[in-house]
């Protein structure tokens, strides 16, 4: 069994205080459920003060990106080594918005998720078609391309540190979230995927989160799919009630939960 795994991806998001406000709310909600590995992923500029608030927490820390140079000049990007160095253990590679806004190919992306495995750093890497595709039957193939390409040179070794996040691109901040029929088609064929890649003991551990508009109403029922491993959460991961009732959901899901 697979233990679910809940983060909040705050964007850009919440200020100085409003982040220590959410995560000191957040440990006091979810202090003593270990049914759900629960993590937050703030603005690079708060890490440090989240990870010091965090100190002793079971809620992980993650960022929303990472660079795939260790140092140098590189404006404006942040290292592998440095989001360890705040206390990082995730960093959430591919997601939509740098996709699709900031225009992030696959080689990039590849090339980020290697850096940051090799320096020690748990990847959640993003896949997920646009509206377009959908409707044009290119969900498989789009989503296996960023997969084979994403993990492109990615050893086996290093799938223990790994996480996938199927989070189809019309689903995010739109309110409207795949059903549990879609995602569990699609999660399928992600592990499907990576069994091909990786082997079937590899592709069984795996754990896959679901990410677009969820919210307590619906996490229940997404997460009882089989291939459901837990949720990549925006909008609803801002507000201390709601995210914690995501986690407990999830959990609840899993048959563990309080
Ligand atoms: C996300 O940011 O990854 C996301 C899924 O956002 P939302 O939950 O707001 O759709």
């Amino acid at each position: 069994m697979r233990k679910p795994i809940v983060f909040g991806n705050w964007k850009m998001n919440l200020d100085r205080a409003g982040s220590l406000g959410l995560v000191k709310g957040l440990k006091a909600a979810l202090a003593g459920d270990s049914s759900v590995d629960a993590g937050v992923c703030p603005p690079f500029v708060y890490l440090d003060a989240v990870a010091r608030e965090l100190a002793g927490s079971a809620i992980a820390l993650g960022a929303q990106d990472v660079y795939f140079e260790s140092k140098g000049a590189f404006t404006g990007e942040v290292s592998a080594e440095m989001l360890l160095d705040v206390g990082c253990a995730y960093a959430i590679i591919g997601h939509s918005e740098r996709r699709h806004v900031m225009g992030e190919t696959d080689e990039l992306i590849n090339r980020k998720a290697l850096a940051a495995l090799k320096a020690g750093l748990k990847v959640i890497l993003c896949v997920g078609e646009l509206l377009a595709e959908r409707d044009a039957g290119r969900t498989e193939s789009v989503v296996e391309r960023q997969l084979v390409q994403g993990l492109r040179q990615v050893a086996a070794e290093s799938l223990a540190a790994l996480v996938i996040a199927y989070e189809p691109v019309w689903a995010i901040g739109t309110g409207r979230n795949a059903t549990a029929q879609q995602a569990g088609e699609v999660h399928a064929f992600i592990r499907g995927k990576i069994k091909e890649l990786y082997g079937s003991a590899a592709a069984q551990a795996l754990r896959i989160q679901y990410g677009g508009s969820v919210k307590p109403e619906n996490t229940y029922e997404l997460m009882s799919v089989p291939d459901v491993d837990g949720a990549l959460v925006g909008g609803a991961s801002l507000k201390v009630e709601i995210f914690a009732e995501i986690v407990k959901e999830a959990g609840r899901a899993a048959g563990r939960g309080v």
